[in-house]
């Protein structure tokens, strides 16, 4: 029997490949026919964004285009894009593009009817406006979740990786369409696959996780595991191996959405603001750290995380099944080839102590406390040292 737990799901999920077509009358039902629309994407992705553009404009849509975005999107880009929506009187947001496109464009859409920065909303500060402008998230990675969760995570002026979370950041459509994923280069394939792996292995592991959440986290690893994100990578064109990673990230974020994450992304955004590692890969390589010390802490859910990989477990005891869990998750980064050793990054054994310290700091610290295993100032110095000396 599961202690106290919430569930949340967003209104409406669409998925097919070419689905993007009907994106008209999508806009259509949420502001209305003819509505004003701002599309926030990222530049890396403008020819998808021009077709999101095309078939808006001849569905009789207003469109403007906002692409003031990097990754790691900044405070500052996110109060431009909300000032834009303002200023012009948008009736839709569309976000095309990665996570921080999506990012970007649900929270710049929840904030515009106030007048506050985004920051005022940082760590949940300030509660978000209870009214935002309608939006449609469009994924074109396969790893955030963001179309479905209600969080943005961005960078605050001081530099440091922070988040808002509430209710009113959820899309009112994801639309998922493979489409759009064929075009990702096979080391970014990996990366944001890891990462929509690594949000389901947290959601099925930290503390709060719940059978509820389990369901799409489980199955989400599944999916990956399966060979789906395998052959994303190695066939970029396989239309249903990239649909099924899709569904595994959505999945994976209706499932972290609830539980939280835990010390793979606390880790992990600490290296994404000390050496700006792509957060796929170092969530990724930081849970390739940590996962054999959470399996002893938490041997039922790891048992469980282990036959999701896929790991032979018939016969053996749950804490042996739970072993299995870490190097089931290590064959898979090494298949789709995630670079394990962070030396490129230009950290070495001798930043151990300042990732720890990064890892315990305040805008990490939910994420360290929600992870199954107490993390002390000890087990995070170990667990750097661990990942630098890789
Ligand atoms: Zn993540």
């Amino acid at each position: 029997m599961p202690g106290k737990f919430s569930f949340h799901a967003p209104s409406r999920v669409v998925f097919g490949a070419g689905r993007l077509a009907g994106i008209g009358d999508d806009v259509a039902r949420l502001a209305g026919t003819g509505a004003r629309v701002l599309i926030v994407t990222d530049p890396g992705v403008a020819p998808l964004a021009a077709r999101a553009e095309a078939v808006l404009t001849e569905a009789g849509h207003t469109i403007e285009t906002f692409t003031e975005i990097k990754s790691d999107p900044r405070a500052a880009s996110i109060d431009a894009a909300a000032g834009r929506i303002r200023d012009a009187r948008i009736g839709c947001v569309v976000g095309v593009g990665g996570g921080s496109a999506l990012d970007v464009a649900k929270l710049a859409a929840a904030i515009a009817s106030a007048d506050a920065p985004a920051e005022h909303y940082g760590l949940g500060a300030n509660p978000l406006p209870r009214k935002g402008v309608p939006r449609i998230c469009v994924p074109t990675t396969a790893g955030t979740g963001s179309e479905v969760t209600r969080t943005s995570v961005f960078t605050d002026g001081a530099g440091r990786k922070i988040w808002a979370w509430g209710e009113a950041l959820r899309a009112d459509l994801a639309l998922l369409d493979p489409a759009l994923t064929v075009g990702l280069p096979a080391s970014l394939t990996a990366a944001t696959g890891v990462d929509a792996l690594v949000h389901a292995i947290e959601g099925a592991t930290v503390r709060r996780a719940n059978p509820m959440a389990d369901a799409p986290c489980l199955h989400a690893i599944r999916l990956i595991a399966g060979g789906a994100l395998a052959r994303a990578v190695v066939t970029p064109d396989d239309i249903e191996a990239r649909g099924a990673v899709q569904i595994a990230a959505c999945l994976a974020g209706l499932g972290f959405d609830g539980t939280g994450t835990g010390i793979a992304h606390a880790m992990g955004h600490a290296l994404g603001a000390l050496a700006g590692v792509h957060h796929g890969r170092a969530v990724g390589v930081c849970l390739d750290a940590a996962l054999g010390w959470n399996a002893v802490a938490a041997p039922a859910r790891h048992a469980a995380v282990a036959r999701a990989l896929g790991a032979h477990c018939d016969g053996l005891a749950e804490t042996e099944a739970a072993a299995q869990a870490a190097p089931a998750y290590r064959t898979i980064l090494d298949q789709v080839g995630l670079p394990i050793s962070l030396a490129d990054t230009g950290l070495a054994p001798a930043d151990a102590g300042r990732l720890a310290a990064l890892t315990l700091a305040p805008e990490n610290a939910p994420m360290c406390a929600a992870n199954c295993r107490e993390v002390n100032e000890a087990d995070a110095r170990a667990l750097a040292e661990r990942l630098l000396a890789a």
